[in-house]
């Protein structure tokens, strides 16, 4: 019986419920009057339910298609602004017991490179990171008790932050790790993360069982309740979300988040702060035939800009995992934050691999370094921001929601993105990059409404060119 208040699994990603769904949005793919409906109800811009986000998804009206990239690039617009949150991900420990087939880190992988990081090598890890610019990392870690027990997480968490190279630092620490107990995401919340991330790769249990024959990822209910428990027992505010794009049905998958995104509202009283969109990508040991990106690039871009519409309130993430092309166009329908930089091997910010000394999650596929990549957004007419601003002055969870539905991000958002971009340029940035991004934060510095604000973040941008850091508002 589905029941998006439930805490069972089962209940709230019911089975029942998404084949109905299924069905009733294969019905109703040329139904005009009734996508007209949804899309009037979408553009007050509070969401739409995962039904009706489904009917748009499977609408085949070319006219109507158009009307949907259309309001989705105005959600993106209207509440993120031409923003783009930069991070990059962490590999701290490649063992693992589980045996996701998808992954080169499961468990029977036994010609994989196994490295677990000390404190020494994160810390290198980190000075790397952060000579490139960066201040928001993903640590990422295998699942396994003896190996990369909670004890190291919390110590490497604070290694990080306890890094200070030059004008450098780590300001927010998301982290991705195995699902665990109440009170592992208690210690979590006290080490200071910013979103606790956890993809669920599917929602069809048939299909995760499979896919996840051994290890304590098997179970189905303990991942798929896991952010229940980070946010009721843990006391975590900002939770991610993501399905790996190539492991099943996508529609079903994409029935599936959106009702994770209506329960966490509707159970815990706040929605996940982002949703991911990886694509599989050939990996060591993973079978090529079996998880290709099967996705073509326009059902990718049809994906990101019904999830926008369907929860315009929940930031979205695409990795390096997507080429500069496909990265392009979804950014405008949706995207929010991006990676750039990015290693996914572990240690591979010091020391690259060779590719027999492989220990990387999957390939990258945009290899440009930060600088390509923030040079590559401000000529689109993107702002990089590299803001933590929020998790540091505590708005998050439910706070955080407010001042994305306040409409005031642009006098807050946009000025910490115009300041950490201008500590970007003055610390890091090539000098073509730092010419661009100088007439960028000029011309940008206009979009702030509020004069008072402007006028400080102009302070703020003087002080910073002066040799001081970290302004926020
Ligand atoms: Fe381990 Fe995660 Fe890879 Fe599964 S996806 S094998 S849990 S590292
Ligand atoms: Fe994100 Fe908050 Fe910074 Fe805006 S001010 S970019 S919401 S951290």
């Amino acid at each position: 019986m589905y029941d998006v208040k439930s805490p069972k699994a089962e209940e709230f990603i019911s089975d029942e419920e998404i084949r109905e769904s299924l069905e009733y949005a294969e019905k109703n793919k040329s139904n005009v009057a009734l996508i007209d409906e949804i899309l009037n109800k979408a553009r007050k811009m509070k969401g739409v339910s995962h039904r009706e986000a489904l009917v748009l998804l499977d609408c085949d009206i070319p006219e109507k298609n158009e009307e949907i990239y259309k309001l989705a690039r105005e959600i993106k617009q209207e509440f993120y602004g031409n923003r783009i949150v930069m991070f990059a991900p962490l590999y701290l420990s490649n063992y693992c017991i589980n045996g996701c087939e998808y992954c080169p880190y499961h468990a029977k992988n036994k010609h994989i490179r196994r490295v677990k990081l000390t404190q020494d090598q994160i810390r290198d890890e980190v000075i790397a990171l952060q000579d490139m610019g960066h201040k928001r990392l993903a640590l990422e870690c295998g699942e396994d008790p003896v190996n990369n027990p909670i004890e190291y997480v919390l110590d490497s968490i604070k290694t990080i932050y306890s890094i200070h190279h030059k004008n450098g630092d780590i300001r927010r620490v998301n982290v991705n790790i195995a699902a665990t107990t109440p009170e592992e995401y208690r210690m979590l919340k006290d080490a200071g993360i910013g979103t606790y991330i956890l993809f669920q790769e599917t929602y069809d249990k048939v299909q995760y069982e499979k896919l996840h024959p051994t290890g304590p990822k098997h179970d189905y209910a303990w991942h798929t309740e896991a952010m229940d428990r980070a946010m009721l027992g843990g006391g975590i505010d900002d939770v991610g979300l993501g399905v790996l794009f190539g492991l099943n049905n996508y529609r079903y998958d994409f029935t599936g988040i959106i009702m994770h995104a209506e329960h966490l509202e509707a159970y815990v009283g706040v929605g996940p702060h982002t949703i991911s969109v990886p694509r599989v990508r050939p990996a060591d040991d993973i079978d090529p035939d079996v998880f290709d990106n099967g996705l073509s690039e326009e059902l990718f871009a049809k994906i990101v800009a019904c999830i926008r519409i369907a929860v315009p309130y929940t930031g979205m993430i695409v990795s390096t995992r997507e080429s500069v092309e496909s990265r392009k166009h979804v950014l405008e329908l949706g995207i929010s934050q991006i990676s750039g930089g990015s290693r996914t091997s572990v240690g591979g910010y010091v020391q690259e691999e060779t590719e027999d000394e492989n220990s990387a999650q999957f390939d990258v596929v945009d290899n440009r370094t930060l600088d390509e990549v923030v040079n590559w957004l401000m000529k689109l007419g993107y702002v990089p921001s590299f803001c933590t601003a929020c998790y540091r002055a505590g708005r998050t969870g439910d706070r955080f929601m407010e001042l994305l539905k306040s409409k005031q991000i642009v006098n807050c958002c946009h000025p910490n993105a115009l300041m950490t971009l201008k500590e970007y340029l003055e610390d890091y940035a090539s000098p073509e990059t730092k010419q661009i991004g100088e007439a960028l934060i000029q011309k940008e510095l206009n979009v702030i409404t509020n004069p008072t604000v402007k006028q400080k973040c102009a302070e703020y941008i003087a002080n910073i060119h002066e040799g001081q850091r970290d302004f926020r508002f």
